[in-house]
């Protein structure tokens, strides 16, 4: 499986910024064995996608109505209409702050799936979950709660992300990279059958290019979301080229 690498510019762009959209998808032609990608606000997805054919463009989140009386959303079908081809679900910053549950998560996932979007469904723990020793039932409970029941293909990925890594600098030891994402993969596997090793399971959190390589390195790491290391060329690069390292 190829690293699957995808930058989440959160609400962080405008139209001055996409000639950065379209320095990133051109040097990322430069790495073969990497799948890249940009989730960017939905305000521009149309536009990046007109400029950047081939390269994969997401939103960060959609609705699980495919419309109707909802302001201020984005179903999964407009996000296809602009020309997406990715979402981010669930991530932690939308289940704090807009209280999504993993019910949300899921309704949304299969909206996503059904629009013919491919779906990242991002899990984490808190620190005071992590301290308290609660991080494996904390996750392992939302991959149980957000993921569909069944699933063919190749539309899904889990990215792990560690709600106190997330824009702090901060990241986990290895070894506890290795025993969630290990977790994560039997679970998948528990509830998919083989199918289930062939969903990626990304690490997110403060993965920059001093990071990456030693992140991607670890068992059942099969790529990264990445938050402000994705806004510039010049940061994201690096990560698609340590990824680049492990071959197709
Ligand atoms: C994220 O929010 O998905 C993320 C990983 O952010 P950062 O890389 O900035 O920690």
């Amino acid at each position: 499986m190829r690293k699957l690498i995808v930058g989440n510019w959160k609400m962080n762009g405008v139209s001055s910024d996409l000639a950065e959209i379209a320095a990133i998808a051109e040097k990322s032609l430069n790495y073969s064995a990497v799948e890249p990608a940009l989730c960017l606000p939905a305000t521009l997805i149309s536009r990046a996608c007109d400029n950047v054919q081939g390269f994969t463009i997401g939103g960060q989140d959609c609705h699980m109505q495919p419309s109707g009386a909802h302001t201020g959303c984005v179903s999964a079908d407009m996000l296809v209409d602009a020309g997406a081809s990715l979402t981010i679900v669930g991530h932690s910053e939308r289940r704090a702050a807009q209280h999504e549950q993993d019910h949300d998560v899921l309704a949304k996932a299969e909206a996503a799936h059904k629009a013919g979007l491919k779906v990242i469904i991002c899990v984490g723990e808190t620190l005071a979950e992590r301290d308290a020793g609660k991080a494996l039932h904390i996750v392992l409970g939302q991959v149980a709660g957000s993921l569909p029941q069944n699933i063919s293909g190749e539309w899904l990925s889990v990215a792990y992300e560690p709600v106190w890594a997330i824009g702090t600098g901060r990241i986990p030891e290895m070894a506890d990279v290795r025993e969630m994402h290990g977790a994560i993969r039997s679970a998948l596997v528990d509830r998919y059958g083989p199918v289930g090793n062939g969903v990626r399971v990304l690490y997110g959190g403060s993965m920059n290019g001093d990071n990456a390589a030693e992140l991607l390195a670890v068992e059942n790491v099969d790529g990264g979301l990445i938050g402000g290391a994705s806004l510039t060329c010049a940061k994201f690069e690096p990560i698609l080229a340590a990824a680049q390292a492990f071959g197709e």
